[in-house]
C-alpha cells in the first residue's frame, strides 16, 4: 500500500516536472505578449492531460520569481517574458483602444520609491475620428 503510494507520488511528480518543462519551452518561444489560454492551447497539443489550472499555477509562480510580467489589456491578463512596457490610448467617446509606444517615464522616477521593472499606462482622451465628427 505504502509502495503504491510512493510510486503514485513519483509518477505525479515526474508528470508535473514534465509539464513544467513543456510550459517553460512554450514560454521561451513567445516573443510577444501572450495569454494563459494561448499557452494552454499550445501545450495541450503536446500533453492533453494538462489542465488550465496547471497553466495558471505555473504562470503565477513565474511571475513571483520575476521571470514573466503581467499586464491588463482589454480586461484580459496578458504576459510577457520580457519587461516590456504596455500603454493604451482609449477614446472616452467611442471606447476604441489603441496601443502606443512609450519608452521612458524618467519624469516619474523621482516619484517612485523603488526600482521600476516595467510599466503599463492607460491614457484617455478623444480619438481623431471622434474629434473630427464635430
Ligand atoms: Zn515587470
Ligand atoms: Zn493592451
Ligand atoms: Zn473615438
Amino acid at each position: 500500500m505504502l509502495m503504491i503510494l510512493i510510486i503514485n507520488n513519483m509518477v505525479r511528480q515526474s508528470r508535473q516536472t514534465l509539464q513544467k518543462k513543456l510550459l517553460s519551452q512554450e514560454l521561451a518561444s513567445c516573443s510577444s505578449f501572450f495569454t494563459a489560454d494561448e499557452i494552454f492551447s499550445k501545450v495541450k497539443k503536446k500533453d492533453d492531460k494538462i489542465g488550465i489550472a496547471t497553466v495558471y499555477r505555473f504562470l503565477k509562480e513565474m511571475k513571483k520569481n520575476e521571470q514573466i510580467h503581467s499586464y491588463l489589456c482589454d480586461r484580459r491578463v496578458i504576459y510577457s517574458t520580457h519587461p516590456k512596457n504596455h500603454c493604451h490610448f482609449t477614446c472616452e467617446r467611442c471606447g476604441k483602444t489603441s496601443h502606443i509606444t512609450l519608452d521612458n517615464i524618467d519624469f516619474m522616477k523621482k516619484k517612485i520609491e523603488g526600482n521600476i521593472c516595467h510599466f503599463q499606462i492607460d491614457i484617455c482622451g478623444i480619438c481623431t475620428v471622434c474629434s473630427n465628427k464635430k
